[in-house]
């Protein structure tokens, strides 16, 4: 069980909202994420169905794929599934995914779907910014911090060759 459990043994009908807060360490999260996971949750109970909408963030440590530098951004993400109380489940086609839960559970642990849903939240390419600079591939340079000069000093080669035979 993790801090982000819902007692649903003696739920009324209607709307439940519920704030969590927890450390990602407690979501067995790594060391990328490095604020707590703040967790809004919004469930709506009609008969035996149970829709939750789960909205979180937290803040994350990464070092951008261009200048090696860290950087922290925000991740926040939400999903949203279809609890329903049956033995056996009868499919349904909403579009929302579709849990089937006993009639006898107690609780909903949101806790790994929500660690699932932040690991997905994690950009595919980091960036400390859309337009990082990055290194220079001559003197190492941070470019986005220091102008070095090796672009203008060192011309291609080709054009040095160009430059002889025109001398000739
Ligand atoms: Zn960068
Ligand atoms: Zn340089």
């Amino acid at each position: 069980m993790s801090e982000l459990t819902i007692n649903i043994s003696r739920l009324s009908e209607g709307t439940h909202l519920y704030d969590f807060e927890t450390e990602p360490k407690n979501l067995e999260l790594d060391a990328r994420f490095v604020d707590r996971v703040f967790v809004h949750a919004a469930l709506e109970k009609t008969g035996r169905q149970i829709f939750l909408r789960v909205e979180f963030r937290t803040k994350s440590r990464f070092t951008c794929d261009r200048c090696l530098d860290e950087f922290e951004n925000v991740l926040s993400t939400h999903y949203e599934v279809v609890y329903i109380t049956e033995e056996s489940g009868a499919r349904s086609n909403s579009e929302e995914e579709v849990q089937y839960i006993s009639p006898d559970a107690t609780m909903i642990d949101l806790g790994e779907d929500v660690r699932q849903f932040l690991i997905l939240a994690v950009p595919l390419k980091l960036l400390c910014k859309d337009d990082c600079q990055g290194l220079c591939p001559k003197c190492g340079a941070n470019r986005n911090k220091v102008n070095c000069s090796c672009a203008e000093n060192d011309a291609d080669p080709r054009w040095e060759v160009l430059k002889k035979v025109s001398l000739n």
